[in-house]
């Protein structure tokens, strides 16, 4: 069966003495995986068109007997030449890419994450600040993923604001998906395999984080933000990637509060 689609090279591996294991984004399909016979070769058919962050038309040859796939034809649209030429732009480029194979399951329509991968690399093309744009980047595919970072409630407690008589502190626990307070950081433990490890949540952040979360991905990146805050609020997103990403299986948060025994000394939070 041939598989005819728009697709961004996310990754490439090396198979074997000359073949290339190309992991692409595909708008009509998501990710997809496929070997690319040859590519490593001088004379390639593919012309070195294979490379990470090109936007192009693919056509994959797939055995449904097997499951594997055969790159027939890779034409690139845009090669994103000059992200790959800047090395801030391409280690910003090299995040998202990496971010979206995390997260996405193979064989999974995503047009959302395509349009906004797409969009993204045309930003970071334009240099635009990378920070920034892998922050709203990270904070758009982990909603389009369903992991959008939880912090208008404490997720151990279920409150909203902090009890009565506890400071205004907040921990981001990434094993979590987002925000608990210190008193229930320090004083309970949580279901969850290992000690959480939690990162202080400055007001800042988390009024950034909230406000973003509730607004449209059109309109979010008119929040006014310092970068001081998007280099912080992107590291919390970048952790939260690492941990759904490692998941196997999703662990469900617990609906009522439970220990954590951890105490929030350990983030120097307290
Ligand atoms: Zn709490």
């Amino acid at each position: 069966m041939l598989v005819d689609c728009q697709a961004i090279v996310l990754a490439g591996q090396k198979l074997g003495e000359a073949d290339t294991l190309v992991t692409f984004l595909t708008l009509e399909r998501g990710i997809l995986k496929g070997v690319a016979r040859g590519a490593r070769r001088m004379k390639s058919r593919f012309g070195g068109a294979i490379q990470p962050f090109t936007y192009g038309h693919a056509i994959l040859f797939e055995r449904r007997a097997t499951g594997l796939r055969h790159v027939n034809h890779f034409d690139p649209i845009h090669s994103f030449q000059r992200i790959r030429d800047d090395l801030d732009a391409l280690t910003s480029a090299a995040v998202m890419a990496n971010s979206t194979r995390r997260l996405l399951p193979e064989e999974q329509p995503a047009g959302d994450a395509f349009a906004l991968l797409l969009k993204s690399l045309r930003a970071l093309e334009a240099k635009e600040d990378g920070d920034r744009q892998v922050f709203w980047y990270l904070l758009s595919i982990l909603q389009v993923a369903g992991y959008q970072p939880r912090v208008d409630r404490c997720l151990v407690g279920r409150h909203g604001g902090v009890p009565q008589g506890s400071a205004p502190r907040w921990v981001f626990v990434p094993q979590l998906g987002g925000a608990v307070c210190a008193g229930c950081y320090a004083n309970q433990t949580v279901g969850i395999a290992g000690p959480p490890v939690g990162f202080p949540l400055t007001p800042g952040v988390h009024a950034l984080l909230r406000q973003a979360s509730r607004m449209p991905e059109a309109i979010r990146r008119r929040l006014s933000a310092g970068p001081e805050l998007i280099r912080e609020a992107r590291a919390l997103l970048e952790a939260c990637v690492a941990e759904r990403g490692r998941r196997v299986v999703k662990r469900p948060i617990p609906d009522q509060p439970v220990a954590v025994g951890v105490n929030a000394e350990r983030v120097g939070y307290v």
